[in-house]
């Protein structure tokens, strides 16, 4: 068993590296080779993806105790990914304090792409209840947001969120996973800026 302080010293075990090296090499490769035509590799181009960047995603998806993580050049470019699942005429419901960037990428472009956008007080379960249309696909918040720190409960939201089956998507990048693991509560999706606590 290992507590959350140490978790990453020894799991998710990184052996893929050519040396014996015991912190993960970067890679700065941006091809790979193939031994042979058509042979499985793991990386054979690293946009799609590369040894280094993938420990990066095992260790975060170790922390928030999820299923996979992706790591992306910036929080805004993980957010944005986040938000494309999402397809012309969708609904979303918004929280309504969020970091500026994220407000702008919503009603800047994601309004554009063909979303709808209700921000709502996620500190008020009856507010996200009667804001919620047949095209609602999903619930984002910060769950103490930037810059004011207000506090939405992610296991109410997420409770309410599963009964009318949309996703519960959180921006974690104020508590980071040492101090809250959205998942854990309830949510679907947790994304993080890096630049912050993490
Ligand atoms: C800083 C911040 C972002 C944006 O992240 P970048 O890495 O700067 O793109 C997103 N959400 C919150 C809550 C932030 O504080």
């Amino acid at each position: 068993m290992t507590e959350f302080n140490t978790k990453l010293v020894h799991q998710p075990a990184q052996h893929d590296n050519n040396t014996g090296a015991v912190t993960v090499p970067i890679y700065k490769a941006t091809t790979f080779k193939y031994p042979e035509v058509c042979a499985q590799i793991k990386d054979d181009y690293s946009r799609s993806g590369n040894p280094t960047r993938r420990a990066v995603e095992e260790q975060l998806a170790a922390l928030e105790e999820g299923d996979y993580g992706f790591c992306f050049s910036s929080g805004m470019a993980a957010i944005h990914a986040a938000l494309a699942i999402f397809k012309k005429g969708d609904h979303l419901l918004v929280g309504n304090q969020i970091y500026g960037g994220t407000f702008r990428l919503l009603h800047e472009f994601f309004k554009r792409w063909g979303l709808t956008i209700t921000a709502v007080d996620t500190r008020d379960l009856s507010a996200i209840e009667q804001a919620i249309q047949p095209n609602t696909k999903a619930i984002y918040f910060e769950p103490v947001t930037n810059p004011l720190l207000k506090v939405t409960s992610i296991s109410q939201v997420s409770q309410l969120a599963h009964q009318y089956n949309l996703l519960t998507i959180v921006d974690n990048t104020f508590l980071s996973p040492y101090l809250l693991r959205p998942l854990n509560l309830g949510a679907d999706i947790v994304i993080h800026s890096a630049t912050k606590y993490l």
